[in-house]
């Protein structure tokens, strides 16, 4: 029996591609699987091109060099490319020769029992230890594993409306907070936060536990500065930083913005304040950059506290002024 290669067509998609050649070749008693990818640098990464070979093939590198021994592998050397094109998915094959006779059984083949329950746990896994899609494919294709990137992203996406249920993500953040939320500063979340009056969240502060216990052993500096950038509702992002004894920073605790104004900072502040009250505990000097609105904030709540400039913030004005002479 002729172990036939995959006709030399053109696909609209990769996933068409891939279920037509797998179609393909069980009816010829054979199976393939993808064994390489070569993604775009855009994002999300699109795949360009995928290398499928034989089952009966692999690669000799050092751990494919120990399977050879087993059974299932004969180094067949049949090979495939798919590749993007402007006009579609482009099968070419690269190598059209098997060295073993055709399979029975061709559905028993590992490489058809594809996004098994263990593979969608090493998705899930994989995707909460914020391992991106990218990688993940390797790992699975690696594991002979036929599998595309947009398998993952469905399966993310699956995962999570599975974890959101019918709430929003900021909905589930709340939730979420509430849940781990509470007085115990042991293990509770502190948080606190303020809607608009469309029931938007105009505001939100938050602490983890963690943080808590590390604060109240170390109150005395207090570090304050914003990021952007962070979020898709394009929020400032406040961090309030702490130094440890040790001379370690801890993040002490974060709040979302609606903007920079001193009402804002007034929120984020207040909420510092209160933690400072919960602990009776004072802070000896708070750091920031030189956002006056910020400092206003921080005069309201810590009058009595000394505020010094972050020296980095120093260091990029006194480099910016030599500069202008
Ligand atoms: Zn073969």
């Amino acid at each position: 029996m002729a172990l036939n290669p995959p006709p030399l067509k053109l696909y609209d998609s990769a996933g068409l591609a891939l279920n037509n050649i797998h179609e393909f070749v069980k009816e010829q008693g054979y199976a393939v699987s993808v064994f390489r990818s070569k993604t775009d640098k855009q994002v999300p990464p699109a795949v360009r091109k995928m290398w499928l070979r034989c089952a009966k093939g692999n690669d000799y590198t050092k751990t494919a060099r120990k399977r050879l021994t087993s059974s299932r592998m004969t180094g067949c050397p049949f090979t495939l490319t798919l590749t993007r094109t402007a006009i579609g998915w482009q099968v070419e094959v690269q190598d059209p020769t098997h060295n073993h006779q055709a399979f029975a059984h061709t559905r028993a083949l590992p490489h058809y029992r594809q996004r098994t329950e263990e593979t969608k746990k090493t998705i899930a896994d994989m995707s909460a230890s914020s391992i991106n899609p990218s990688k993940i494919l390797t790992n699975l294709l690696k594991k002979d594993i036929t599998i595309s990137i947009q398998d993952i992203y469905n399966e993310r996406q699956a995962n999570k409306k599975k974890l959101l249920g019918r709430l929003s993500s900021v909905q589930a953040l709340l939730k979420a907070l509430n849940e781990h939320g509470g007085d115990d500063p042991e293990s509770k979340y502190y948080f606190a936060h303020k809607e608009d009056d469309r029931d938007r969240v105009k505001y939100l502060f938050f602490t983890h536990p963690e943080s808590l216990k590390y604060f109240q052993k170390n109150p005395d500096v207090l570090l304050i500065n914003c990021t952007y950038k962070t979020n898709k509702f394009k929020m400032p992002f406040l961090h309030a930083v702490g130094v440890s004894n040790t001379g370690q920073n801890f993040k002490l605790a974060y709040c979302f913005l609606p903007g920079e104004t001193e009402a804002d900072y007034n929120f984020a502040i207040q909420q510092i304040y209160l933690l400072y009250c919960r602990y009776n505990v004072t802070p000896k000097v708070v750091i920031t950059d030189k956002e006056s609105a910020l400092k206003n904030a921080l005069r309201t709540y810590f009058p009595s506290v000394p505020q010094l400039l972050c020296l980095w913030h120093v260091a990029k004005n006194v480099l910016t002024h030599v500069q202008d002479n």
